[in-house]
């Protein structure tokens, strides 16, 4: 650089730098009453707080200049950072070191300047607080002089507490997870190679249930104990950082054994930890990945980089070593829900992608059809036919879950009004959130009296496992869709935990037998045995007993001298479209399949 003194300790320097993670401007208005009141006292038309980093200083507040930055090479300030005292020039076009600076011969025009450098542990200055007047001014007297001085200590304390706010994680004092992403924007833009490492210490769910049994007191003094082990493990060269509550990181050189590091960290991690005399374990996990090489030219804004190793965190559980990379293929699953629930809104919006299916069920004295149950289909434009058992348990964990049952109940309520006058009911699907509040069955009996539709025309099946949970809520609102007339049917009944004494307090009055039990049961005689037994209760806790997934015509003999009522599978008609449904019944297709 050109006739800029250095300090002696730049590289310490712009490492203490890059660790205040100075920001480029006061977004906040900080600083700047600051700079306004010293140009005030000091009568001076310019004030800067200004930043020398290692080919440039910026402006982070400023008054009576337009520039935000400029080259280190004409910067004033960069030969403050040199000295520990003010560092002023009366006449700068007299003064060999600056006579020929295009910031003296053109546009601001400075003559006079005095700074006083912005210290960091009184050692690394990393910018100055300055004065600038466009004519000469003789020396600045020492009270003048320590009242600078004081401005700048201002300003290093507003700098310092902008970055505990933005870049702190307050309970652990560690850095945040901002920072984190400054420190990988900035690495990348250097071209480095390193590794993310993320440690999962313990479940979020466990967090929580720590912190509803113990209160948060004790969560936070946790959080500290395990802060304390990996601060002990971490090498002192590298930095943690807090990702989320549960997460650790740090960022690793190429050069390191991420292996042995990994191995360490599992180890400590693996101990329970003692808060106020309780042992609480974790549940580590540890994920590494590489960073520079996928990123490419990019600058690592959309977090990819972070996102894969939190998702390597988490699979790593699952693993004897607790350890683990990037695993493309749990993550090509990740992506592939991710891509599922973020186009599922425009799905429900279109007309194209979502379809309803029927599949019939028919009574086996008769061999009538008397109901059909409604399966969602969608076409996904990209991935094409996606499988409900696919997609429904993921959408069951989102807040989508409700619009899709909304949407399945508006198309089944459109194929009754269609089918007015015939006496077969459609089967719903319903799931844990539905019946949480009143709103789905709100919505569902307000539809059914808005059309002029009979209730003894709708089904609704769940399963067991959405009692286990929220019995209270569900067994409102099935009594409210039993006292209007509405079947409830216990589905995929055998695989849960048939707990007979809990569901008799289910106003159901029909149970759909898996079909894994149907298909087993044709064939193995211990599971025959079961079967039967179930049946036989079933008929006697006044239940209506519907065996699913019929495939064979000896599966269909066998549900019947069984005594089920009913029968529903690909024997008798796989689902299909809601016009298909209604030609099949008309051409008798119930009792063709039963012939
Ligand atoms: P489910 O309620 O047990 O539905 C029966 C599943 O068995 C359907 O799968 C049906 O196509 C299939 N099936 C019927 N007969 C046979 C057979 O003979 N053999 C075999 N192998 N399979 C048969 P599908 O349509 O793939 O649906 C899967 C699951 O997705 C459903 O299981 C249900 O839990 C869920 N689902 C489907 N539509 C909806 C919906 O609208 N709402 C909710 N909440 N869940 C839905
Ligand atoms: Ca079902
Ligand atoms: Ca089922």
């Amino acid at each position: 650089m050109n006739g800029v003194p250095i300090p002696f300790n730049e590289q310490q320097r712009l490492a203490k730098l890059v660790g205040l993670c100075v920001m480029h401007d006061d977004a906040r208005g900080e600083l700047r009453p600051l700079v306004e009141l010293a140009s005030a006292y000091f009568k001076a038309p310019i004030c800067l707080v200004s930043i020398v980093s290692d080919r440039q200083q910026w402006f982070m507040a400023k008054t009576g200049l337009a520039a935000d930055s400029t080259d280190r090479d004409v910067s004033f300030c960069a030969h403050t950072i040199v000295h520990t005292q003010p560092f002023e020039v009366l006449d700068a076009s007299v003064d060999p070191r600056f006579a020929a600076n295009p910031l003296v011969t053109d546009e601001p025009g400075i003559r006079y300047y005095c700074g006083v450098p912005l210290m960091v542990e009184q050692a690394f200055a990393i910018g100055s607080f300055c004065i600038i007047d466009t004519v000469a001014r003789p020396a600045m007297n020492a009270t003048d002089r320590a009242m600078l001085a004081s401005f700048a200590e201002c300003a290093m304390r507003i700098i310092d507490g902008i970055r505990q706010r933005n870049f702190l994680d307050h309970p652990t004092g560690l850095l945040n997870r901002i920072k984190l992403e400054c420190d990988v924007k900035d690495r990348l833009a250097r071209r480095e190679r390193f590794s993310l490492m993320a440690f999962d210490v313990i479940q979020a769910s466990t967090l929580n249930e720590v912190v509803k049994a113990l209160g948060y007191n004790f969560a936070h003094d946790l959080t500290l104990q395990i802060k304390e082990r990996l601060v002990r493990q971490v090498d002192p060269d590298l930095q943690l950082y807090r990702i989320s509550p549960t997460r650790f990181g740090t960022l690793v050189p190429a050069q390191y054994d991420v292996e042995a590091l990994a191995a360490r960290m599992v180890k400590t991690l693996q101990e329970p930890i003692e808060c106020h005399g309780i042992p609480v374990p974790l549940d580590v996990g540890v994920g590494v990945g590489h960073i520079g090489e996928s990123e490419g030219d990019g600058d690592g804004a959309d977090l990819e980089w972070l996102r894969r190793v939190v998702a390597a965190a988490d699979a790593a559980r699952r693993n004897p070593t607790r350890y683990a990379g990037y695993q493309p293929e749990a993550d090509a699953a990740q992506r592939r829900a991710f891509i599922l629930l973020s186009s599922l809104s425009t799905a429900l919006l279109g007309d194209d992608q979502l379809q309803l299916h029927l599949q019939p069920r028919i009574d086996l004295l008769s061999g009538a059809c008397c109901s059909a149950e409604a399966l969602l289909r969608w076409q996904h434009p990209e991935l094409g036919a996606i499988s409900p058992a696919e997609f429904i348990p993921l959408v069951e964990k989102t807040a989508l879950m409700p619009l899709l049952s909304h949407w399945v109940m508006n198309e089944v309520l459109a194929i009754l009004r269609r089918t007015r006058g015939q006496d077969f009911s459609v089967s719903m699907n319903v799931s844990a959130g539905d019946l949480e509040s009143p709103a789905f069955m709100d919505a569902l009996l307000a539809g059914l009296e808005r059309h002029g539709l009979s209730s003894t025309r709708v089904q609704l099946e769940f399963t067991e496992s959405l009692l286990v949970e929220h019995l209270e809520m569900v067994q409102q609102q099935l009594a409210r869709a039993r006292a209007a007339n509405i079947d409830i049917a216990i589905d995929d009944f055998g695989t849960g935990y048939s707990n007979w004494a809990y569901l008799s307090r289910i106003p159901a009055s029909v149970v759909k037998l898996d079909r894994s039990l149907i298909q087993q049961s044709a064939a193995c005689s211990r599971e025959r045995i079961l079967v039967r037994t179930i049946v036989e209760l079933s008929i006697e806790l006044g239940y209506r007993v519907t065996a699913e997934g019929v495939e064979t015509l000896e599966q269909l003999s066998h549900v019947r001298a069984l005594g089920c009522h009913e029968a529903q599978g690909f024997l008798i008609a796989r689902p299909m479209p809601s016009a298909a449904f209604e030609a099949w019944l008309h051409t008798a297709g119930a009792a063709r399949a039963l012939a």
